[in-house]
C-alpha cells in the first residue's frame, strides 16, 4: 500500500491519534504526574539521532571520563521516543517540527505557527507570556532560527530572519541570546534599520561577545555573538573563536528569568548538531553534543534547585544518519576508531573559512594535519581543491545536498576495515532524516510517569498541561495541506545548494 493510500485509508491518522491518545492516558492515570510547574525549560538537540548518542555517550565516557548528563537524564527522568512526520512529509525540517511542538498541530515545511493557507497559529510561548511569564530563548543558532522562533511567533517565511528580529521585538521576550548580527546590525540589514538601538530603546542590555555577556547587569538582554549561527563547539574551544558556549548563555539567561514573580519559559536550543551532520563533520557534530551536554548539566541543576520546574528535552528529527560501524575482526578495532576522534580539534567550517576560494593542494594537506590530525594524499587535496574551486562535489550521489564540507568529509573515511587509520562512522545522507527521535521529561512530579512512544505534537499538550493552559489550535488535514501546495507554483531549485536554506 502506497502511504497516500494508507492516508485515504485513515490509517496514519488513527495510528498518530491513538498514539497520542494511549500517551495521554498512561500520564493521566498516574497520580502527581506533571503537577502543575512554575516555570519550564524546553531543551532542543536539533538533528541528533541515537548514533550521534552513541558516539558522544562513547568518547564521554572513555576520552573525558565521565558519563554524558545526558545519559544520566535517560537513566534517572522519564524518557522515550517521539515520531518526527510534518504534516506531508514523513522527513520534517525544523520548523515544521518546531511547530509541532510549539502548537501542538502538523503543518507543512517552512513556516513558523502557521497552516499552509495561511492560518496563524499560537505558539507555546506566546500563551505562557499571556500568563504573565518571562521568556528567554538560547541558540547556537542564528536567533532568529527556525526553532527558537517557532515557540514565540509566526510567519510564513522561516527565513524571513530579518523581519523575525523585528517580530522579537514586539513580542519582548525578556532574553535573546545566539546567533545572527547580520538580522540587527543597521550596516547589514537591508533595510539599515538598527534594531540594536530599537532593543536598547525597550530597555535591553546588548551584548556581542562573552566579556560584555559576563558583565551585564542588564535584566533583559538581547545577545547576538556571530554573523550568522554561533561557530561550532570544537572551534570555539580548539581554535579560540570567540564566542561564548552554550552551557554560558544558559547560566546568563537562568537567573534573569528566574527573578521573575509569575515564573518562566526558555527554550534553549543546541542547533548546530544539526549543521554539523549536514556537513557529515564527525568531530562538528560531537563537541556540539557534549557543549549541549554542559548545559543540560546546568539546566538539570536548577531543575533539582528549583523542583517547580519541568525540564522537557526533544530532538526534532535525525540528520544525516551517521553510523559507527563495526570495525576488524568480531569488531574488535571499534573502539580505537572513535578514539582518533581526539585528533581532530576544529570543523570543516574553520577549514573553508581558511582556505577561502582558491587554495593550493599544499594548503589543504597541512590544514587537514593540523586541524584534523589527517595525513591527506596529494590527490585527495585535489578533490578538495576541485569541490572549492569547480563545484566538483562527493559523493555524487542524489541524498546529498552537494557542498564542499561533504567532500572534506568524504576524502577522510576510514580505509582499512581491519585497522581503524581514522574514526569509523559512515554517513547515509547530507540531509534530514525520518527516525524517531529522543524525548524526555524531568523535574517534580515526573518519576512514575511512563512515556514510550508519542506524536512530537504532544509535547505541547504536555507543556499547555504543567502551565495550566487551555487551548487548541486549528488542526489542518493532510489532504487540506496537499491541495494548498499543489495550487503554489513551486520554483525548482536554481542550484541544488539552495537546499541547505532548509535546515
Ligand atoms: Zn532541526
Amino acid at each position: 500500500m502506497k502511504r497516500r493510500d494508507l492516508i485515504k485509508a485513515g490509517v496514519m491518522a488513527g495510528a498518530a491519534a491513538a498514539l497520542s491518545a494511549q500517551s495521554q492516558s498512561a500520564l493521566s492515570n498516574q497520580p502527581g504526574i506533571l503537577t502543575r510547574a512554575r516555570n519550564l525549560i524546553f531543551f532542543v538537540y536539533d538533528g541528533m539521532g541515537w548514533e550521534d548518542y552513541a558516539i558522544a555517550q562513547f568518547y564521554s565516557r572513555r576520552v573525558l571520563g565521565k558519563p554524558l548528563a545526558l545519559e544520566r537524564f535517560l537513566a534517572t527522568g522519564v524518557s522515550g521516543l517521539q515520531n518526527t512526520n510534518s504534516l506531508t512529509s514523513f522527513v520534517t525540517e525544523s520548523s515544521a517540527a518546531g511547530n509541532a511542538w510549539s502548537t501542538g498541530v502538523k503543518t507543512v515545511n517552512g513556516g513558523l505557527a502557521i497552516h499552509a493557507d495561511g492560518r496563524k497559529l499560537t505558539p507555546i510561548f506566546a500563551l505562557a507570556k499571556q500568563q504573565g511569564k518571562a521568556v528567554g530563548l538560547v541558540s547556537t543558532a542564528t536567533i532568529t532560527h527556525a526553532t527558537p522562533a517557532s515557540f514565540v511567533v509566526s510567519n510564513p517565511d522561516r527565513n524571513a530572519e530579518e523581519q523575525i528580529a523585528e517580530q522579537y521585538l514586539e513580542f519582548g521576550a525578556e532574553v535573546y541570546l545566539g546567533g545572527g548580527t547580520r538580522f540587527f546590525d543597521p550596516a547589514v540589514r537591508r533595510d539599515k534599520k538598527d534594531m540594536y538601538a530599537a532593543f536598547a530603546a525597550k530597555g535591553y542590555g546588548v551584548v556581542k561577545n562573552p566579556r560584555e555577556l559576563e558583565a551585564s547587569n542588564a535584566s533583559k538582554l538581547l545577545g547576538v555573538f556571530s554573523s550568522s549561527h554561533v561557530p561550532y563547539e570544537a572551534d570555539r574551544r580548539f581554535q579560540g573563536v570567540d564566542v561564548p558556549s552554550l552551557a554560558q548563555m544558559t547560566r546568563a539567561a537562568l537567573p534573569r528569568l528566574a527573578a521573575h514573580s509569575k515564573g518562566f519559559v526558555l527554550q534553549v536550543e543546541a542547533a548546530r548538531i544539526d549543521h554539523a551532520n549536514h556537513l557529515n563533520d564527525p568531530a562538528a557534530t560531537l563537541w556540539d553534543i557534549l557543549a549541549a551536554d554542559e548545559a543540560l548539566e546546568v539546566v538539570m541543576n536548577f531543575v533539582d534547585q528549583n523542583p517547580d520546574t519541568l525540564l522537557i528535552i526533544g530532538s526534532d528529527h535525525v540528520c544525516g544518519a551517521p553510523a559507527l560501524y563495526g570495525t576488524g575482526r568480531s569488531y574488535l578495532e571499534g573502539s580505537a576508531g572513535v578514539l582518533l576522534l581526539a585528533n581532530q580539534k576544529g570543523t570543516f567550517e574553520f577549514m573553508l573559512a581558511r582556505l577561502g576560494n582558491n587554495p593550493s593542494p599544499e594548503q589543504v594537506v597541512e590544514l587537514f594535519r593540523t586541524v584534523k590530525g589527517v595525513a591527506l594524499k596529494p590527490e585527495q587535496a585535489q578533490v578538495v581543491v576541485d569541490a572549492i574551486t569547480k563545484r566538483v562535489y562527493l559523493p555524487d550521489t542524489v541524498r546529498y545536498s552537494v557542498q564542499p564540507a561533504n567532500t572534506l568529509s568524504w576524502v577522510m573515511r576510514q580505509t582499512d576495515a581491519n585497522k581503524p587509520d581514522l574514526p569509523n562512522i559512515g554517513w547515509n545522507s547530507g540531509q534530514h532524516t525520518a527516525s524517531p527521535t529522543v524525548f524526555g521529561v524531568y523535574g517534580r512530579g515526573v518519576a512514575a510517569a511512563r512515556i514510550g512512544l508519542i506524536d512530537n505534537t504532544y509535547n505541547f499538550t504536555l507543556m499547555t498541561r504543567a502551565l495550566g493552559i487551555r487551548f487548541q489550535n486549528p488542526v489542518m488535514s493532510e489532504q487540506e495541506a496537499l491541495e494548498v501546495l499543489k495550487s503554489r507554483a513551486e520554483q525548482p531549485w536554481k542550484h541544488p545548494e539552495d537546499a541547505l536554506a532548509l535546515v
